[in-house]
């Protein structure tokens, strides 16, 4: 490297030697009334140095500039990640936080998160910071301040995916489907299978609920599109095939949340609860039972009563003896065996979205997978 730079330096020299021995004329330069004689190549050199030095100097300057600036962004994110509130507020007010990117950090360091959305800022930054903390307590205004956070700046990925969460969390499958077209597009390759999974499930639940058997869902990694297949088999007289479609559900961890989303469809034909039979060992012992009861074979719940929660064997109990029919449906209301692995909110059926935390994919019966076994869950 060190001999390549002394070549090229020599050659350099000689380049410049042989153009002033070219070009030793002299020239007359004039500035006002200054008038000076100079060898041509004197001038042309000392044009070309120049041209060098000054946009070295302004980026030198420049790179100052920003070093310093980077230096000051990343105290202030240590003072607000660490604790130091009033530190970090003086910090982003040095450093013009009124640019809407770091309008956001100099408010939660204030704790004045909720006055974001006032602000006139184009990148739909505030709003959706806002919405995520408003998910819980209102999903309308949440709604709201996602629309608008789009309606400034349609490419901020984040308020899409929030929006798609909010629309499928209050059934506006539609909207959260067109939404969420846009995001497989836009979204990083890293996370597309996830987002493919989303897709899977919304496509296949607005099938289903639209009775609509003549179309495929596009992407299939997820228990909703083999519900999809099972209930559209069923519909088209094809009641056979489900079982290989069960089958290859089970295979995949979808049994569970397959059984249960058939159990509250009302399809539990002759030919699933054959696969069930066949199955049943890769089926939680608390869905299996629930199951049992619906389908009104309860020497086989009782048999299971010693491995279900307290609540599903007093039901058994009820439901065997058909003398409490209004006590069985009010347990029933209560009866909560799915769980939100994210934020442990229980829930009666399973669900794509926990409508508590807005997780996808996270809601288990029984025994929760371990990490990487089917946890299909997105940040
Ligand atoms: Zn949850």
């Amino acid at each position: 490297m060190f001999l390549l730079k002394l070549l090229l330096f020599v050659l350099v020299l000689a380049l410049l030697i042989a153009f002033s021995y070219f070009n030793t004329e002299t020239v007359n330069v004039k500035f006002l009334d200054y008038s000076l004689s100079l060898p041509l190549f004197s001038v042309i050199l000392g044009s070309v140095i120049l041209g060098g030095v000054v946009p070295t100097l302004v980026y030198t300057l420049k790179n100052a500039y920003l070093g310093n600036r980077i230096y000051k962004i990343e105290e202030a994110l240590k003072a607000l990640w660490t604790g130091f509130n009033l530190k970090a507020v003086s910090a982003f007010r040095k450093l013009s936080a009124k640019d809407e990117v770091y309008y956001p950090l100099l408010l939660m360091a204030k704790g004045e998160e909720q006055k974001l959305q006032n602000r006139s800022y184009t990148l739909g930054i505030a709003e959706t910071f806002t919405a995520e903390g408003l998910l819980r307590k209102d999903i309308k205004k949440a709604t709201e301040l996602l629309e608008q956070a789009l309606g400034k700046n349609w490419n901020n990925l984040r308020a899409k995916k929030r929006l798609r969460d909010l629309y499928a969390l209050q059934g506006e499958i539609e909207k959260a489907l067109s939404l969420q077209r846009e995001v497989i597009r836009e979204v990083e390759k890293a996370f597309r299978k996830e987002e493919e999974r989303v897709l899977s499930a919304l496509e296949s639940y607005h099938l289903l609920r639209s009775e609509t058997f003549d179309r495929e869902p596009k992407y299939k990694d997820s228990a909703e599109y083999y519900c999809f297949r099972v209930v559209s088999l069923l519909s088209e007289g094809e009641g056979r095939k489900t079982k290989k479609v069960i089958k290859e559900a089970v295979e995949k961890g979808f049994g569970n949340q397959v059984f249960d989303m058939l159990m509250q469809a009302k399809r539990l034909e002759p030919e699933v609860v054959e696969a069930l039979e066949e199955s049943k060992e890769l089926i939680s012992k608390e869905l299996l039972c629930r199951l049992y009861i619906r389908l009104g074979m309860f020497d086989r719940a009782q048999e299971l009563k010693p491995h279900v929660s307290k609540t599903l064997s007093f039901m058994v109990e009820l439901a065997s003896s058909h003398t409490s029919k209004e006590l069985f449906e009010h347990l029933k209301e209560l009866y909560r065996p799915w769980r939100c692995s994210s934020c442990g909110k229980e829930h009666g059926r399973y669900k794509f979205i926990c409508d508590n935390c807005a997780e996808w994919f996270n809601i288990y019966i029984g025994e929760t997978p371990q990490e990487g076994e089917y946890d299909y869950r997105l940040r």
